[in-house]
């Protein structure tokens, strides 16, 4: 394969060697299914509980059946938010945000055809949520909150501790969802901690943090009650049926181990200096940009920036062709022709909406890797303005067409 630089780590992460290694032996000779009563069985179960008490260490949970092994970040909110809905079937409405990955948000449109109510929080131009519409909106018939920690698309991180607390201020009985899928070994998350305390459920998946796809985690706190979501056997203490993925289950811990190294280290204060440096050049070498959620409180290895007068799709082909590795919005809706929910929710005109670029770095980036792409970005937008119709050639600048369209939004 051709040289590539990837700078899409939001999508994806490469398992890490370390990870890797744990896992080998787990696909080979330690093959048995844990929940066999011999001792070859048993020994591969004691593992998989020593897998689960690392990863609740690193979230700050004292119990580790609190932590139940799922598929995906997808089938954990999906379990999160459609049990709590069957567990409490006397209420009938959902609070969520506009922003949300399509985990959520196409779960809760789902829901909203079985006839359940649903309000979608709305966000300011940095992508921040009005606490006050949040506070307003919870009542009575409230079954679950769900609100992402951070933003896929933008980095944009909500506080989710004060959002929790408020929530349960105003009804005690209201249930809190995170979908940390995204801020999971980028900021410190203890949920034992007075910060996190509210927090009833949380969701996240291995391949976000350097471990494969096809694993995830659902926290579910002690005592809160919540109806099993896939049915079939007694595995998880009865909460989520299937054969443990052992192999997986394994390096989803050394994947944790490693994070909380990494936070340790000062590795997400790197990666906020290497963001920096591509937002400041990128402002400096190219005019008629926006950096989305700039003045937000935001992830430190995400950036999203929108190129006025071309297509996100068109810049992404060119990058594409030089080996760099990048998305416009989410890698799950890319391939739509739609632009971003998540910027057009921000009221970013849909010339720009169009045209944004989502960099996100993470543990192997390497800094003459983000000088590639700074060096190489501003010849291709200048190619594209080139033939763009909304841009003027002569003057350098968006020409009345353009400005035109993005007003129409
Ligand atoms: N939530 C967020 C914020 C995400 O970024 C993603 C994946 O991009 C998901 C949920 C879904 O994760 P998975 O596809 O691993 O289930």
């Amino acid at each position: 394969m051709s040289k590539i630089t990837y700078l899409d780590y939001n999508a994806t992460t490469p398992i890490d060697p370390n990870v890797l290694d744990v896992m080998l032996p787990y696909f080979k000779e330690k093959y048995a299914n844990p929940s066999s009563k011999y001792r070859f069985a048993m020994d591969i179960s004691a593992d998989v509980e020593k897998a689960r008490a690392v990863i609740a260490n690193c979230l700050g949970v004292e119990h580790s059946d609190e932590i139940v092994f799922t598929g995906s970040a997808t089938e954990s909110v999906n379990h999160a938010i459609r049990g709590t809905l069957k567990t409490y079937p006397e209420k009938n409405h959902i609070i969520t945000t506009v922003v949300e990955h399509p985990a959520v948000l196409d779960t809760c449109k789902d829901l909203e055809r079985d006839g359940y109510k649903v309000t979608f929080l709305k966000v300011n131009n940095n992508g921040e949520l009005d606490e006050n519409e949040l506070k307003t909106s919870i009542t009575e018939h409230t079954a679950i909150i769900s609100i992402m920690h951070a933003n896929n698309e933008t980095g944009v991180v909500f506080p989710i501790g004060k959002l929790s607390k408020l929530a349960k201020k105003v009804n005690p009985e209201v249930l809190f969802h995170t979908d940390a899928t995204q801020s999971v070994g980028k900021i410190n998350i203890d949920l034992n901690s007075d910060e996190y305390k509210d927090i009833d459920f949380l969701s996240m998946s291995g391949h976000k943090v350097y471990a494969p796809k096809g694993i995830g985690i659902l926290f579910s706190r002690k005592g809160t009650r919540l109806r099993k979501f896939i049915t079939g056997g007694h595995h998880e203490f009865n909460k989520r049926a299937g054969t443990l993925n052992v192999p997986l289950i394994l390096g989803l811990a050394k994947a944790f181990e490693l994070l909380k190294e990494e936070l340790a280290s000062g590795k997400q204060d790197k990666l906020a200096k290497l963001r920096t440096k591509i937002e400041t050049e990128i402002t400096k070498r190219i005019p008629y940009i926006n950096i989305n959620g700039l003045k937000a409180q935001r992830l430190s290895n995400t950036t999203n920036i929108s190129f006025d007068c071309i297509e996100g799709e068109s810049i992404l082909f060119q990058l594409d062709k030089m080996g760099f590795c990048i998305s416009s919005g989410s890698a799950c809706t890319s391939g739509s022709l739609e632009p971003s929910h998540v910027l057009r929710a921000m009221h970013v005109p849909i010339t720009s909406a169009h045209s944004s670029l989502r960099i996100s770095l993470g543990r192997f980036t390497k800094e003459e890797e983000v000088d590639d792409f700074i060096s190489s970005l501003p010849t291709i937008i200048s190619r594209l303005r080139e033939i763009s119709p909304f841009w003027d050639k002569k003057t350098n600048k968006p020409n009345d067409k353009a400005i035109q369209y993005s007003c129409q939004n």
